[in-house]
């Protein structure tokens, strides 16, 4: 038995931007936990972009790119029993967790210290069948037809999700560079507010460290969203676990687990990479207070303290992947 995949990285196309190569490999049976799955439909996100173009940091190579898989399980690995050969299942990016990291016993596996990615990390769906984690594969039901259900496995989990965070009746704000972004909300008053909390937030960063750069400021922007590098600070897993109450705070931009060692968001904007491995997103809702405000900036201030210890670490996360 044998599998066709369309791999990047070797052969022809071992450089950016080149074309996927087709090649013929044996058939693999799932492991432990796994399932095979017969690839029926797999979407392009900007990521699979992002892979061929040689713009995320290096993974073992050849890579077989796509991370919105839909297909149908056509053999099981020991001890899967919530999946059934024939059922229409779907793959996305976050295709594997450690399950034991400090992520992920919070529950938070979408942070996990040792994820793998489905296309970038470990094999995608551009190819006849796929190995995959039964934990990460997702009963689709027999709704809809395969290839409309393709991009729901990232662009519309990731949207659903911020969705159901949200909660009811409350600020809404959708970014991305491939959508247009909106802005909702239930009134005036309360944008004002939130806006007003952004601003002081900056203002205070600025005044606890001047050298701290605000993108965007000139302009047109969601009240509810601060960008910003605070020079010598890396974007660290450290600081997306600075998760205040009422200020949520996360590196770079990412479909995946947040951690971004450059932001290829703000590399685009055209901000220099050694701001840009700084860059950090401040979060400001419904919720969110001055007392919020002013210890986001104070835990801000103390990592900007540690920074110099830290960046003599090897460990640190600018040698982690990075993943858009
Ligand atoms: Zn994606
Ligand atoms: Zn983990």
């Amino acid at each position: 038995m044998y599998r066709k995949v369309y791999q990047w990285g070797t052969g022809y196309s071992n450089r950016p931007g080149t074309s996927l190569e087709p090649v013929i490999l044996p058939e693999r049976n799932p492991g432990v936990g796994e399932v095979r799955i017969r690839v029926t439909a797999c979407g392009v996100c900007r990521t699979d972009l992002h892979v061929v173009d040689g713009e995320l940091a290096a993974a073992a190579l050849p890579i077989i790119p796509g991370h919105e898989i839909v297909g149908r399980v056509d053999a099981l690995g020991e001890g899967v029993t919530h999946l059934k050969l024939g059922q229409r299942v779907g793959v996305p990016w976050l295709g594997y967790t450690c399950g034991v990291c400090i992520f992920c016993t919070m529950g938070r596996e979408n942070l996990c210290d040792r994820p793998l990615f489905t296309g970038y990390t470990r094999d995608g769906g551009y190819a006849t069948s796929v190995i995959a984690d039964a934990r990460y594969t997702f009963d689709l039901g027999e709704g809809g037809d395969d290839a409309s259900l393709a991009p729901l496995l990232c662009a519309g989990l990731i949207g659903w999700r911020s969705l159901v965070m949200a909660g009811d009746g409350q600020l809404l704000g959708l970014y991305g560079f491939g959508a247009a972004a909106h802005a909702l909300s239930d009134g005036a008053g309360e944008r004002a507010r939130i806006a007003h909390l952004r601003d002081h937030f900056e203002m205070a960063l600025k005044q606890a460290i001047p050298e701290t750069v605000i993108f965007g400021v000139t302009q047109d922007r969601l009240c509810s969203t601060s960008c910003f590098a605070v020079p010598g600070l890396a974007a660290e897993t450290a600081l997306i676990g600075l998760d205040l109450d009422g200020v949520a705070m996360s590196s770079g931009s990412t479909c995946s687990s947040g951690k971004v060692a450059v932001s290829h968001v703000l590399a685009a904007m055209g901000v220099a990479d050694s701001l840009a491995a700084g860059g950090l997103r401040a979060s400001f809702g419904w919720s969110s207070t001055m007392e919020d405000v002013a210890a986001a900036v104070a835990s801000l201030v103390k990592l900007r303290e540690r920074a110099p210890q830290r960046s003599k670490d090897p460990q640190g996360s600018l040698g982690k992947s990075e993943a858009a």
